[in-house]
């Protein structure tokens, strides 16, 4: 594999970073994971300005300008032999504070340190998709907003892999992750909807979580097809409750819930909304890609 570092491409034996990257010894820094469908980036640009706004938020400045960053995609799957017509792309774009004396003092590191690596993109089962996944209920709360906020998409994933462990000891899919109000998320690595008597529901980007690129679209197509959307404060007892559920991000699309804590949700099945939403988000993918090169 070929791995952009910092300033050019270098084997993947060759891509190593010091044990004093302020990425490695607190987790100081910043990342954003894209896909490709063939050779188009899937909402290439809004992915590089969530890069950016993750950076602003820590004070990080991105040692290369937002409009570097096409060109460097296209080359990192080019290079790697993905992002074609045989093979879609899975792309992962790190920026740490970079190399320092130990210490919290974001100064100590002068310049970020930058990695970009594209693979073969591995979809979930077909499956999973017919049948749906199962969720737990985590521990552990999502982080507070005003400790650490689930906009930035920090280099720092404890709190998702502490809820992920959970998922993983119970035999779950993923962990659903309550905030410090008892509200409603998101998993680990992706937004929650559900559906009740027809009404779309999301937890409101307030209660705490990341906004993600595929709910942004999954509530514009759910608008333009005049289905009621509510984003808002809900709890668990409403999700068990609901007919429908499904996760949304990147890299997996519309994934159907069909289980929370192995209370069945709904028929146990992929709901018609949900497929609905799906199909319609298949069908409609072509918009969101960067324009033909
Ligand atoms: N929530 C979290 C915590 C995530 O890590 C992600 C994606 O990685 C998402 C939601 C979904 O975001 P997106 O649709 O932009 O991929």
């Amino acid at each position: 594999m070929w791995i952009f570092l910092n300033d050019k491409f270098v084997k993947e034996e060759e891509a190593v970073v010091s044990v004093f990257d302020h990425g490695f010894l607190y987790g100081d820094g910043v990342y954003e994971t894209l896909r490709s469908y063939g050779n188009r980036v899937f909402m290439r640009d809004q992915h590089i300005a969530r890069l950016f706004r993750s950076a602003n938020a820590i004070g990080l400045t991105i040692p290369l300008p937002m409009t570097a960053w096409p060109d460097l995609l296209h080359q990192a799957m080019h290079r790697n032999g993905v992002g074609n017509a045989k093979q879609d792309a899975y792309i992962r774009i790190t920026v740490s504070r970079g190399v320092g004396e130990i210490g919290l003092d974001p100064a100590l590191c002068p310049t970020p340190t930058v990695v970009m690596m594209a693979k073969p993109l591995v979809s979930p089962a077909p499956r999973l998709y017919e049948e749906g996944v199962s969720l737990i209920v985590a521990k552990t709360r999502r982080n507070l907003p005003s400790a650490l906020s689930p906009h930035i998409k920090a280099t720092n994933f404890l709190n998702n892999i502490l809820a992920k462990r959970e998922a993983i000891a119970a035999g779950a899919f993923d962990s659903l992750l309550l905030n410090w109000q008892d509200h409603l998320t998101e998993c680990t690595v992706s937004n929650l909807f559900f559906v009740t008597t027809g009404r779309l529901h999301t937890p409101a980007v307030e209660c705490g979580i990341l906004d993600g690129i595929t709910r942004e679209i999954v509530l514009r197509l759910a608008r333009e097809r005049h289905l009621p959307v509510e984003e808002g404060r809900f709890t668990v007892e409403q999700l068990r409750r609901a007919d429908e559920c499904f996760l949304t991000n990147t890299s997996m699309e519309i994934m159907p819930v069909t289980s929370i804590d192995r209370h069945t949700i709904g028929t146990g099945k992929p709901g018609p909304v949900t497929e609905m939403l799906r199909s319609s988000f298949l069908g409609s993918r072509e918009q969101f890609l960067e324009p033909v090169l």
